[in-house]
């Protein structure tokens, strides 16, 4: 029996009825069970059953492969609203549209009538698999090989770390050098849909400060094989171009979890700071306090703002690697922040593990990590800011 509405008989231009049953399903069922969960590290089975009634699996996969064809900026409220409550879950499905992203944009017709009603459905689902132990920013270092054999099928060997439902998910779009002395480096890389089978194994599940529930795993491919049609677009040297092409809407999606955790921080404060009183009044009368909460709300507004302006640019179909990336670096910096100030506000119950607060902190560094790092976001937003801004 359905626990949670179906979203597929939402309309999508109209955004408002599909965002209210989102709240109510994170009211009725994340928010109560995020803090067990989370501390227990336990994968939320019965919450990925929920996220598949509702659609989530199928949110920005178009509607003729069975998904709910969302547009970013809807998608991104959603993930807003839910990382508000408990931002892990949101990776279950983020990385998961990712993998579906790159079949949809760049696969083969074959490819996609074979692959993205299973992924749409949650029945298949998995992640991006592109990390290395010695490659991660410097992507094009990677050296997981896959070599064509005389039979067409390609022999694939190496080690993926760090790689998001690397345990729980059974498919993942990996990313592999088919020529490894071409020059430049990114022409000899290619991007596989790998489903697990023998040849690919689960190294270890990777430990980690935050960030709990969703698994995180080392994946090792030895002695792996593949037939051709599982070469995305059916073309080797793509791949450089195929793993990063979905940036932009990994980026905004990753500013979305941002947004989420900054105004989840900024509530928490917000009530406690209602209701704690110290010499005689609510500490939101001292203005050690306001100033803290000034400065979150405008940061969490901020995020949103400028997430929302990436989403809508990027569904115009305009160029908004600057946007996505300003969204992505502002948004992670301000859940940090607005994490470790509300965890302040809450004085020592902030440091207790009864108190929602302290996964909060935890939670957030992931997103100036992931999808690029806020190092070179910095350094990509300027780049593209001189291109647009050329000396006269
Ligand atoms: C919880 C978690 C989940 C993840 N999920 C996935 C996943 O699903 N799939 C996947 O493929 N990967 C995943 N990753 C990996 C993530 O994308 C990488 O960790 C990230 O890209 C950074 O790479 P790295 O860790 O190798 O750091 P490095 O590339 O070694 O960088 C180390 C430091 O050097 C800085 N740096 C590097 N190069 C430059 C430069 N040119 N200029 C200035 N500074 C620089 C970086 O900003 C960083 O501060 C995940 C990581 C984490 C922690």
């Amino acid at each position: 029996m359905r626990t949670t509405p179906d979203l597929r008989n939402a309309d999508p231009d109209d955004e408002a009825p599909l965002l209210a049953a989102i709240d109510r399903w994170c009211a009725k069922e994340v928010k109560p069970i995020a803090r067990q969960y989370d501390h227990a590290d336990r994968y939320p089975t019965q919450t990925v059953e929920q996220m598949k009634e509702l659609g989530l699996f199928g949110a920005t996969i178009a509607a003729e492969y069975g998904g709910l064809g969302l547009p970013s900026s809807t998608y991104a409220k959603i993930v807003m609203r839910i990382s508000r409550d408990w931002m892990a879950i949101t990776g279950i499905f983020n990385s998961h549209l990712m993998l579906a992203l790159a079949i949809q944009k760049f696969g083969t017709k074959a490819q996609k009538e074979a692959w993205l009603p299973r992924l749409a459905k949650g029945e298949v689902r998995g992640g991006l698999a592109l990390t290395e132990p010695d490659a991660g920013t410097d992507l094009q270092a990677i050296r997981t090989t896959a070599r064509r054999q005389a039979d067409g099928s390609y022999l694939i060997n190496g080690t993926k770390t760090w790689i998001s439902n690397g345990i729980e998910g059974s498919c993942f779009a990996l990313l592999v050098k088919t020529n490894p002395d071409a020059q430049p480096r990114y022409k000899g890389m290619s991007l596989f849909i790998a489903p697990k089978w023998p040849g690919f194994t689960v190294g270890r599940k990777l430990e980690k400060l935050g960030y709990k529930s969703i698994d995180s795993g080392e994946l090792v491919f030895d002695g792996y094989r593949l037939s051709a049609d599982h070469l995305i677009g059916g073309v080797e040297g793509q791949g450089f171009i195929q793993a990063t092409g979905g940036l932009e809407l990994g980026r905004i999606n990753v500013a979305a979890r941002g947004v989420g955790v900054a105004e989840g921080a900024l509530q928490l404060a917000t009530e406690y700071a209602q209701v704690r009183k110290t010499f005689g009044k609510p500490i939101c009368e001292h203005q050690a306090i306001q100033l803290k909460l000034g400065d979150m709300a405008t940061r969490a507004r901020a995020a949103r703002l400028l997430t929302l302006d990436a989403a809508a640019a990027f569904d115009r179909g305009e160029r908004c690697d600057m946007e996505a990336g300003m969204a992505k670096y502002f948004a992670s910096e301000a859940a940090l922040e607005n994490s470790i100030e509300s965890l302040r506000i809450h004085g020592g119950y902030g440091y207790s593990k009864e108190f929602d607060v302290e996964r909060l902190y935890r939670d957030a560094p992931l997103m100036c990590i992931g999808e690029g790092t806020n190092e070179m976001q910095r350094i990509i937003i300027a780049k593209q800011w001189i291109k647009r801004n050329p000396q006269q």
